[in-house]
């Protein structure tokens, strides 16, 4: 069997993976120490956080097919949050996700959908690929220098920015890569010893260095001890990538306790993860970005505007391109 080297071990490159291994001899390259990518959870002393991807929905029929065994299983389940929009510290409109379109979660955490995928996939994870080398066929460089080779396909799942500084300039793509921006956002994990009682469970809010917070303890099959996931929005990210981690969380703190009236500073458990990638800055979508000629293909959320289902169906329409040659 030919192989067939796949950069990430997110939704997109384990869909990929199981897409494709009736045809190639599949290697998946994770630079993290574990799998999901953005589909993410934290544990940290009793307390577990989802501080990647918040929830899903399933608007394509493919991605209701894929989901609803997971759902079957009990991995996947639905959130019927008390939802709020909050403008500044204000509350100005409420609704409940019991009686609207499903809004889903992996359960016990949101990676549980990315470590069933990943059961039957052969992943080198805490290798980061470094260089694409391309003679006869590719081979691949990690941080250590260890060469991976003998590839006839290699496939980037990385964030835009970060497959552009992988591929090869005379990728056929290079340019239409090269244009797809992504924005940041800081995560910020709160464990409570003293459960507060909220109004929401999910609250998306604008006009504020505040984009989101969850009661992620709320979510289904989350366990004992509350906790709040509070995301930055956008821009505050992109102006303090930089910052020190302490004054990110003094701020982010700072802001929340303001919106929801409860000082959060005082959580027994504090703790910030900064996403350098984590949407895209605008909704575009792309088909695949494949060279057949080179062999070398790219896709992930960023082909079809962001998202988890993005994140899926991209793998999907790759698939369905490398299989229908
Ligand atoms: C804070 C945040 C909130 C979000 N909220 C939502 C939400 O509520 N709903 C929703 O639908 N979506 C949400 N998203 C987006 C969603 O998480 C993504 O659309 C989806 O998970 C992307 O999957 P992916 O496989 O395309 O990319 P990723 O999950 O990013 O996978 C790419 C993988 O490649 C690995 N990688 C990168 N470079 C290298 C390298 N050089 N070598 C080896 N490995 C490498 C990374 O470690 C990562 O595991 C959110 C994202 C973030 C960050």
């Amino acid at each position: 069997m030919k192989k067939l080297a796949i950069i990430g071990s997110g939704l997109t490159g384990l869909t990929l993976a199981s897409r494709l291994q009736h045809k190639f001899d599949i290697t998946v390259f994770e630079k993290a120490r574990g799998v999901g990518g953005r589909l993410a959870t934290r544990r940290g002393e009793t307390y577990a956080f989802d501080h990647g991807a918040q929830y899903f929905t399933t608007r394509t029929e493919s991605f209701r097919a894929f989901i609803q065994p997971l759902i079957d299983e009990g991995l996947v389940q639905q959130w019927t949050a008390r939802h709020v929009e909050i403008n500044g510290t204000r509350i100005v409109k409420r609704s409940n996700w019991k009686s609207e379109e499903p809004r889903y979660v992996g359960a016990p955490g949101m990676n549980s959908i990315a470590k069933r995928l990943a059961q039957k996939v052969d992943i080198k994870k805490n290798v980061k690929i470094t260089s694409l080398l391309h003679q006869d066929d590719w081979q691949l460089e990690d941080e250590q220098g260890i060469l991976y080779k003998n590839f006839e396909w290699v496939i980037s799942t990385a964030p835009a920015p970060q497959t552009l500084q992988l591929v090869p300039e005379n990728f056929i793509h290079y340019d239409a890569v090269k244009a797809i921006e992504m924005s940041g956002c800081y995560s910020l994990m709160l464990g409570l010893s003293k459960e507060l009682s909220l109004p929401f469970d999910a609250a998306h809010v604008i006009n504020s260095d505040i984009s989101w917070i969850a009661v992620n303890s709320h979510k289904p099959q989350r366990g004992n001890g509350q906790t709040l996931v509070v995301h930055s929005s956008a821009d505050y990210a992109e102006k303090h990538i930089d910052s020190e981690h302490d004054a990110v969380i003094n701020h982010l703190c700072e802001r929340t306790s303001h919106i929801i009236q409860h000082d959060v500073s005082q959580a027994q458990h504090k703790v910030l993860h900064g996403w350098r990638y984590a949407n895209n800055v605008k909704r575009e979508t792309y088909q695949p970005f494949i060279d057949h000629n080179l062999k070398i293909a790219a896709c992930g959320d960023w082909c079809l505007g962001g998202r988890v289902e993005g994140a899926f169906n991209s793998a999907q329409n790759l698939a369905d391109a490398i299989e229908t040659r």
